[in-house]
C-alpha cells in the first residue's frame, strides 16, 4: 500500500531532491518550488532588495485594517498597479506624479467610511493630497 519512500521533488534554488512536504502548494508564493532552508535565504535576500514593495505591502495592511475600523470594504491593493492604471497622474490635479514620491490617495476618506480597494484609490501629488485637506498622516 503506502510505500515507505518520501515522495521528493527537486528545489528550483538548489536543485537538491527534498521531501514534498518542504514545497508550498501555493503556486502564487514566489518560492514555492525552493526547498525549505533555500525559500527562507531567499526571502530574506528579496526583502532586502525589494525595500518598496515590502513597504507597500506593510501600508495596504494598515489601509485595510483603517478601512474594516471604519466599516469600508476592502481589498488588497497593489499600489504599483495603480500607478500603471493611472498611467501616473494625479487624478486631482491631471499632473504627472514624481514616481518615487506620490501618494496612493483614498478619494472617499477612509475615515468616511471610504472603502480601500482599487475603485476608490487614486494616484496624487503630495501637495494636492494635503490641500484636499481630508489626509492626516
Ligand atoms: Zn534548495
Ligand atoms: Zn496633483
Amino acid at each position: 500500500m503506502f510505500s515507505e519512500e518520501p515522495e521528493l521533488e527537486f528545489c528550483a534554488a538548489c536543485g537538491e531532491e527534498r521531501d514534498i512536504f518542504e514545497f508550498l502548494e501555493d503556486g502564487s508564493n514566489l518560492f514555492a518550488t525552493y526547498c525549505q532552508p533555500c525559500r527562507r535565504t531567499h526571502i530574506k535576500e528579496w526583502i532586502k532588495e525589494h525595500p518598496k514593495e515590502v513597504k507597500a505591502h506593510a501600508l495596504d495592511h494598515q489601509h485595510r485594517r483603517r478601512a474594516e475600523s471604519f466599516g469600508g470594504k476592502t481589498e488588497s491593493v497593489d499600489r504599483f498597479k495603480v500607478f500603471q492604471r493611472d498611467e501616473g497622474a494625479c487624478y486631482l490635479c491631471g499632473g504627472m506624479v514624481d514616481p518615487e514620491n506620490w501618494h496612493l490617495e483614498h478619494k472617499i476618506p477612509l475615515s468616511k467610511g471610504g472603502s480601500h480597494t482599487y475603485e476608490n484609490v487614486g494616484v496624487s501629488h503630495p501637495e494636492c493630497n494635503i490641500s484636499k485637506g481630508t489626509k492626516v498622516a
